[in-house]
């Protein structure tokens, strides 16, 4: 692995090249770089090297490096593990965006427990693509039904969808999956026009990235190919 700052490079080239092969307009696709189970140290070579947008799991790992990096300005934090209902008001209070959103009482608690002082908090449902009785995120069936519902809420804005489906499938099928995504994103569009800011599909992680850009991914997750691998 080179160096973090390589990596980044190397990571932007590779979306650059995926979004130009797709005929998709240039910057479309954001690199959310992350940063779970690293140290603040990581973050900050990331940002000095113009990385702003930082993906975390766990709640309290996420605070502590956030306080670390306090001195640095516009870093932009994204939630993108589980939620325990005991831990939407950290999230509400200090995160820009949360991906995993997978049920109205989350989604409830979260627009609730969002300061008045910040913009609403940015929101993407997380679907479960491959319809595993074991992962987070709810069906695709349930989606209108859950977005129409957290689009009545004041203090989140609704953006759009995101799922993680298991790598280890054929090229051809984890295609049909970011399709499905994508599909249903144009679903909600065309059922809330009114709805500014649907814009958004989270797909795509250090091994499928190319592909989930290929199928309309706005924003692609990459840890591991940024930071090298995670201790055990
Ligand atoms: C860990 C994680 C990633 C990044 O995975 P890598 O394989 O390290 O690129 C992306 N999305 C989510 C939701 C994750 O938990």
């Amino acid at each position: 692995m080179g160096s973090i700052a390589d990596n980044i490079g190397g990571v932007t080239r590779r979306i650059q090249k995926a979004t130009k092969a797709a005929n998709r307009p240039e910057n479309s696709v954001r690199l959310l770089a992350v940063s779970k189970r690293k140290p603040a140290g990581d973050v900050r070579s990331a940002a000095a090297a113009g990385q702003r947008a930082f993906g975390e799991n766990y709640v309290q790992e996420a605070l502590e490096k956030m306080a670390a990096l306090a001195d640095i300005p516009r870093l932009e934090w994204h939630f993108i593990g589980p939620i325990q209902s005991n831990k939407t008001r950290d999230i509400a209070v200090h995160f820009d965006w949360v991906h995993s959103v997978d049920r109205l009482k989350i989604a409830r608690r979260l627009s609730d427990q969002r300061p008045e002082d910040k913009p609403p908090l940015n929101i993407c449902l997380q679907v479960n693509v491959d319809n595993e009785e074991t992962k987070s995120g709810t069906t695709l069936e349930s989606i209108p039904q859950l977005a129409t519902d957290v689009l009545q809420l004041p203090n989140v804005r609704l953006r759009g969808l995101m799922a993680i489906p298991d790598p280890d499938q054929s090229e051809e099928s984890l295609r049909a999956r970011f399709r499905a995504l994508a599909s249903m994103l144009n679903q909600l569009r065309h059922a809330h026009p009114g709805a500014t800011g649907l814009d958004t599909l989270s797909m795509g992680m250090s091994g499928d990235l190319d592909l989930a850009i290929e199928e309309g991914a706005t924003i692609v997750r990459v840890g591991t190919a940024l930071f090298g691998a995670r201790e055990a």
